[in-house]
C-alpha cells in the first residue's frame, strides 16, 4: 500500500446536485457566478449536475472552463420505447461527463432497485461516463445497527461486473438518507467509519492499489461550516452537495474548503 497522503493520491471532488431546481436560464446564471469564482480551478474536481432541461445552457456557460457537467440520472438502454427516459449517448452529446446514479430519492420515490442501478453503472461506464454512485442507510436501518450491512449490499450489487480497469472511474457517494436535506449531518466519526468500510470493501473486490484511488464523497447537509472537518478525514474525498449547491456563494465556499483540504 502507498505511504503517500490520501489527499495527494485522490483529487477531491465537489459535485452539486441541483435536483428539480433551476430553469435553463436560472441554471446558466448560477453557473456564470460559480465560473467567475472557480471556473478554471483544477486543484479540485468541480461538477455541476443540473436537471436535464438545463444541461445545454449550463454546458454553454461552462465552455472553456475546468468545471465538469453531470446529469442526475440516465436509463441503462441505448434507445427504445422508454418514455420519459434519457440514454448515456444523449448525455454525451450535451458534453456530460458524470452521472449521479442510485440517489436515495430515486430509490425511494421511483422504486429503483440495486439490480437496476447496477445496469445503469455498467451502461454509464460503457459510454465513458463517470458514475457518481450513491449508497446509504435510512434512519431506521442505522437505529437497527444495519448501516454497514446496507452499505455493503448496495455497493456490492451496484458494482457487480465492474472491471478492475473501470473501478477508479467510479465515484462513490456515501449519503446517509437521514442526513439528506434535513440539516442533520453525520458526525465526522460516523462518516469516516462508513467511508473506511467502503474502501475496505473495494480493497476486497479490487485490491488495495486500486481502492486507494477511488474517490468516496460524503453527502448529507454538507455546508461551508461543517465541510472542513469532514474533508479532513482520511477517507472522505469530497462532497455531493444538494441544498448548498443552489447558491453560488455556499457552493464556491465548499470548493474552496476542498482546495484548503488538499
Ligand atoms: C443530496 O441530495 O445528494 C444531498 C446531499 O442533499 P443535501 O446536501 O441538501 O443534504
Amino acid at each position: 500500500m502507498s505511504t503517500q497522503s490520501p489527499h495527494l493520491i485522490r483529487k477531491k471532488v465537489i459535485a452539486g446536485n441541483w435536483k428539480m431546481n433551476k430553469t435553463a436560464a436560472e441554471g446558466a446564471a448560477l453557473t456564470r457566478e460559480i465560473v467567475e469564482a472557480v471556473g478554471r480551478e483544477t486543484l479540485v474536481d468541480t461538477v455541476l449536475c443540473p436537471p436535464f432541461t438545463a444541461l445545454e445552457s449550463v454546458a454553454r456557460a461552462l465552455e472553456g472552463q475546468a468545471i465538469k457537467l453531470g446529469a442526475q440520472n440516465m436509463h441503462p438502454e441505448k434507445s427504445g420505447a422508454f418514455t420519459g427516459e434519457i440514454s448515456a449517448e444523449m448525455l454525451r452529446t450535451l458534453y456530460v461527463t458524470h452521472v449521479i446514479l442510485g440517489h436515495s430519492e430515486r430509490r425511494q420515490y421511483c422504486g429503483e432497485t440495486d439490480g437496476f442501478i447496477n445496469r445503469k453503472v455498467l451502461a454509464a461506464l460503457a459510454s465513458e461516463l463517470r458514475p457518481i454512485l450513491c449508497v446509504g442507510e435510512t434512519l431506521a436501518e442505522r437505529e437497527a445497527g444495519r448501516t454497514l450491512d446496507v452499505v455493503r449490499t448496495q455497493t456490492e450489487a451496484a458494482l457487480a461486473g465492474v472491471k478492475p480497469e473501470q473501478i477508479t472511474t467510479v465515484i462513490i457517494a456515501y449519503e446517509p438518507v437521514w442526513a439528506i436535506g434535513t440539516g442533520k449531518v453525520a458526525t465526522t466519526a460516523q462518516a469516516q467509519e462508513v467511508h473506511a468500510f467502503i474502501r475496505a470493501l473495494l480493497t476486497r473486490l479490487h485490491g488495495a492499489a486500486l481502492s486507494q484511488k477511488v474517490r468516496i464523497l460524503y453527502g448529507g447537509s454538507m455546508k461551508p461550516a461543517n465541510a472542513p472537518e469532514l474533508l479532513a478525514q482520511p477517507d472522505i474525498d469530497g462532497g455531493l452537495i444538494g441544498g448548498a449547491s443552489l447558491e453560488a456563494r455556499s457552493f464556491v465556499d465548499l470548493v474552496k474548503a476542498a482546495m484548503a483540504a488538499v
